[in-house]
């Protein structure tokens, strides 16, 4: 099958970083529009997109020490919303579940989180109706930046600002080495049962497995972004499969981040074997200037499941939010 043919076809991305499906060429007017001061020693040419596997986690996030800068206005933000729709449209998305973290369109503008949870909402919304995408949101704690009354003050924001159903559930993203209060839990729970939210959490990224049992076990997740750790455990693997959680497998990703050196040994050949429910998806598809087409291509040229690429888009709808 050929790259066109996957173009063409409708396709539902589960994954994907609202900061990371900026085009780079958009991120850069935004930041020269604005006079955006950016970090010494960052280059907008060469930094922005990460082209080549790094090392560590933490490397990989050097992009969004200056996609975290913008944006400092509505219209802005509604711009940036829009050049992401675009681009996901030119590959014939018609629905996708956006994450992003909001205590930082909150600091940077200076307003409540009420206030930038509803600005996200509202971009969204116009763009929908523009590009006519159904286009839904994921609202993420990042591991590395928790604060106490984080979850409490998130979820009330989502309550006085969801218009039309368009947030969609809540996660955790960040660095998964760094210690986080095993109390977070409450937060997911109280997503789920009191507030309506679906539950996805990044976790088994980079090594450790015991996340994503604790994801599943003590906050009811429903999905796992990545999850690629479960390979090690097989209690994990069970667990997935009976509670029929979703692994978001985002190959490009795995490989730029350094989690996975080679694609004939990444995970997905264990949860082919053992039948785990899994959906592809883009993670940051500017920052690896990859769209979900061309990680359907990348996953068929490894694995030669063209019945799972088939299958792709009734998982994607039976796995989404909204
Ligand atoms: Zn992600």
């Amino acid at each position: 099958m050929e790259y066109n043919q996957f173009k063409s076809m409708e396709k539902r991305d589960l994954h994907v970083h609202l900061n990371g499906a900026i085009p780079k060429e958009n991120i850069i007017k935004f930041i020269k529009e604005q006079n955006i001061v950016i970090p010494d020693g960052f280059n907008l040419n060469t930094n922005l997109q990460i082209k080549n596997p790094v090392s560590s986690l933490r490397e990989y996030f050097l992009p969004w020490e200056v996609l975290k800068l913008l944006p400092r206005d509505y219209d802005t933000l509604c711009n940036m919303v829009e050049k992401a729709i675009e681009k996901l449209v030119s590959d014939n998305i018609n629905y996708v579940e956006f994450r992003n973290s909001p205590f930082y369109i909150s600091k940077l503008n200076n307003i409540p989180l009420n206030e930038a949870v509803s600005w996200l909402v509202n971009a969204l919304l116009d763009n929908s109706i523009k590009f006519n995408i159904d286009a839904r949101l994921i609202l993420s704690l990042t591991r590395h930046e928790l604060n106490d009354g984080q979850g409490i003050e998130l979820l009330k924001a989502i309550k006085a600002s969801n218009r039309y159903n368009v947030i969609v559930g809540v996660d955790m993203s960040g660095d998964e080495d760094v210690f986080v209060p095993k109390e977070i839990n409450k937060f997911f729970l109280k997503a789920k049962e009191e507030y309506g939210l679906n539950i996805t959490i990044h976790a088994g990224e980079t090594g450790n497995f015991e996340n994503i049992k604790w994801a599943i076990s003590e906050c009811n997740a429903d999905r796992i972004g990545h999850g690629s750790a479960a390979k090690f455990s097989e209690y994990t693997l069970n667990l997935i499969k009976e509670r029929d959680v979703c692994l978001e497998v985002c190959l490009y990703s795995n490989l730029m981040s350094g989690n996975c050196a080679d694609l004939y040994e990444h995970p997905i050949r264990t949860f082919l074997e053992w039948d785990i429910p899994f959906v592809l998806c883009t993670d940051n598809p500017s920052v690896h200037g990859k769209l979900l087409s061309e990680e359907y291509l990348l996953f068929l040229k490894y694995f030669d499941r063209l019945d799972v690429i088939n299958d792709m888009e009734i998982r994607t709808e039976k796995y989404s939010f909204g």
